[in-house]
């Protein structure tokens, strides 16, 4: 197929350049430029039928054009329509350089919603077109697209026109039985209905087509993926041993059920030569590292190596001191590979890792770098996953014997969500908490609690506890919130002068950095920590009994979720402060579940109910192609059906076929990282 945008009629070096500027590079590109709306033309209403309340299309022949300037600053533009039946105002806006274009006796077409005015019907700035002579508008449903400034809606809708017209046929991406099934039109016919819809009807049965057509491809592209990984033999380890007897017998706790039943699920499956695709998901808190350790030493127990990602250095510094400290005296060699590791050191490491004498290996990105070579790596374990993209997992693996692959997440996804994220993954769940947690109280409350919240931090400070205060960085204006939250960190540390320490932590800071002020509160030499970053408070103070989100309506539920998760840790009663003072209803209500709810599986839920879904996808996972038709939640049971169909057409035609088959399609929806894994 032809995909070079000048190949169509009508576009040149400098359309194609505005194409540039609205992201689309290519003609399938245009073709998934999908429309943000549509306007249905196809009832012209004569302006006495007009309602309040409605969108409508009307015709009429411009009787007055008005401007006025009730204040500086401030220009209205008001012109009077009439047809044969009645009259309706047009208001503009600060648009007093249309004025010339409006003139009395000329036909315009308005297309807008109609509300009651000062006791009359008008249009608050329609979409209109001039209609000069006879000329009629274009009728039926058009299309509007999302644009930028100097890229106007007829240069879109002529380009695809043009397309459309200079074709018959696009090449069909379902297996042929599948689009049979569901009785699908072309896949020219659904595009062309996409833009250029002929009924509402048709409308929705090409908008469900290619919906449906995602989401095949995607859980194609994961199915494959998970296939290609498990076609190769892997490590079959011998049942549970004495390392892992006695590990258990010194831990100072005994497993939770879930814990068990997790482990259980995760040795099953090193038993087997088929290499392990397992996510691990349990709240923050629910006790996944001692279950990741147990996963470690079976491998280390057979004879083989392990190695645990995390993707910060503070936390991979956290697990391989907890997980040293599990260890205790047991015959287990461990290593700490991250960044900022000292070249010397990384060396000996390096050596004894292809030596084969270090067992298990904690480590950051530092761990898929080209010097790392294992001698037999058997188990890899990926915690937090959603920082890290399928290629990363993918490095990581391929530096093993095809090892097991376990991932950790503490994002709890909703179950009916989980086949669609990771979709090339099995699921072990940990939803029960281990004993003894007291639920964290949480408040929602504005600024004007300020003096109240400082008189509990100090209390609770005086007691021995340790506060963190967060405040959101937002992307589009970082500098300002930095200044912001260094301003409060100041604020802060001169109110508690002289009685507590306070310190800082923000993105801007270097690792070694970050690490020094974590290291500081670690070891109380700081009571109350600002953070301007969510990472960095991944971290396990078990001491810290407060933690204080300000501006907190800017975070997910879910991600506030994972807030409050780092207090509560130790034996006494935690807290959770919500500060905003957003005005708006789906925000106060947001907060308010926080203050009702503690399990984060719920909340993920109601995020999803709140937000969309994008908003959890996008914190989930990277290297998921992004569905520009089909919606995760919305379309959850298409989903299943793709994933259905998808598995029964690999099973049929074998992984070769059907991705040589897929190959374009799963390159240009999953990007070139994934077509270098798949085909590697
Ligand atoms: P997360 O799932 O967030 O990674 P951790 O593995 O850090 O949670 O566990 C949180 C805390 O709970 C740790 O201090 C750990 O020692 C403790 N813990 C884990 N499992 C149990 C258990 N079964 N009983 C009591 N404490 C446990
Ligand atoms: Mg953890």
């Amino acid at each position: 197929m032809e995909t070079a945008l000048q190949t169509i009629k009508g576009i040149g070096p400098g359309r194609e350049r505005q194409f540039h500027r609205l992201g689309v590079r290519t003609i399938p590109g245009l073709l998934t430029y999908f429309p943000r709306a549509y306007e249905n033309r196809s009832h012209i209403v004569p302006l006495r039928e007009l309602k309040a309340g409605e969108t409508a299309a009307v015709i009429g022949t411009i009787a007055t054009v008005q401007e006025k300037r009730p204040r500086r600053g401030l220009s209205i533009l008001e012109i009077v329509l009439a047809d044969s039946t009645g009259r309706c105002k047009i208001v503009f806006f600060n648009q007093s350089y249309k004025k010339n274009m409006y003139k009395k006796g000329l036909r315009l077409y308005a297309y807008g919603k109609v509300d009651m005015g000062y006791g009359a019907l008008q249009m608050n700035t329609p979409h209109v077109e001039m209609l000069y002579g006879d000329q009629q508008p274009d009728t039926g449903i058009v299309p509007v697209y999302p644009l930028v400034e100097g890229v106007s809606q007829y240069i879109v809708r002529q380009a695809l026109t043009n397309w459309f017209a200079a074709h018959r046929e696009l090449p069909d991406i379902l297996p042929p039985e599948v689009s049979e099934a569901h009785s699908f039109m072309t896949r020219y016919a659904a595009f062309k209905e996409m833009h250029f819809p002929s009924t509402p009807e048709a409308y929705k049965a090409a908008r469900r087509q290619l919906a449906y057509e995602e989401l095949f491809v995607m859980q194609a592209g994961l199915l494959l993926l998970r296939s290609r990984q498990q076609a190769v033999q892997g490590v079959a380890m011998k049942t549970n041993g004495p390392l892992i007897t006695s590990f258990l017998a010194s831990l100072p706790f005994t497993l939770t059920g879930d814990q068990q039943r997790a482990f259980h699920e995760i040795a099953t499956d090193m038993e087997d030569n088929l290499p392990m695709q397992r996510l691990l998901q349990g709240d923050v808190g629910s006790g996944k590292t001692v279950v990741g350790a147990l996963a470690l030493l079976k491998a280390v127990e057979n004879g083989y190596q392990g190695a645990l990602m995390a993707p910060t250095e503070i936390l991979a510094q956290q697990h391989y001191e907890s997980i040293t400290a599990m260890c205790g005296t047991l015959d287990v060699t461990l290593a700490l590979l991250t960044g900022s590791t000292k070249a010397k050191e990384k060396q000996a490491i390096y050596e004894d890792l292809a030596a084969g004498t270090i067992d298990i290996v904690i480590g950051t990105h530092a761990l898929i770098q080209e010097g790392v070579h294992f001698n037999k790596l058997a188990l890899t374990i990926i915690d937090e996953q959603h920082r890290f993209g399928v290629e990363q997992r993918a490095r990581l693996q391929q530096k093993g014997m095809n090892p097991h692959v376990l991932v950790m997440t503490a994002t709890p996804i909703p179950r009916t969500m989980t086949l669609s994220i990771y979709g090339d993954l099995e699921v072990s769940a940990i939803k029960e908490m281990p004993p003894g947690r007291k639920p964290v109280q949480t408040f929602a409350v504005n600024s004007s609690y300020k003096e109240r919240m400082r008189n509990f931090f100090a209390k609770e400070m005086e007691a021995g506890h340790q506060v963190y205060v967060v405040c959101p960085l937002v992307e589009e204006s970082e500098k300002l919130d930095l200044q912001a939250a260094e301003a409060l960190y100041m604020e802060l540390a001169a109110y508690y002068h002289g009685r507590f320490a306070v310190g800082m932590v923000h993105g801007r800071m270097s690792a070694a950095e970050k690490e020094e002020v974590m290291e500081a509160f670690h070891r109380r030499d700081i009571q109350l920590l600002v953070s301007t970053t969510v990472i960095e408070v991944g971290v396990n103070v078990p001491n810290a009994t407060i933690m204080c989100v300000e501006g907190a309506e800017r975070f997910g539920l879910s991600q506030l979720h994972q807030l409050r998760g780092r207090v509560g840790r130790g034996d006494a009663q935690a807290y959770c402060i919500l500060v905003s003072d957003s005005r708006n209803e789906e925000s106060k209500k947001r907060l308010h579940l926080m203050e009702t709810i503690q399990d984060g599986f719920v909340l993920a839920e109601q995020d999803l109910l709140l937000r969309g879904a994008g908003q959890l996808f996008g914190l989930i996972q990277h290297g998921l192609p992004d569905l520009k038709v089909a919606d995760i939640v919305r379309d959850i049971d298409m989903l299943a059906e793709a994933r259905r169909d998808a598995k029964a057409f690999i099973a049929k035609q074998g992984f070769a076929y059907c991705a040589e088959k897929m190959k374009p399609e799963l390159e240009q929806r999953f990007g070139d990282d994934f077509i270098r894994i798949l085909y590697s």
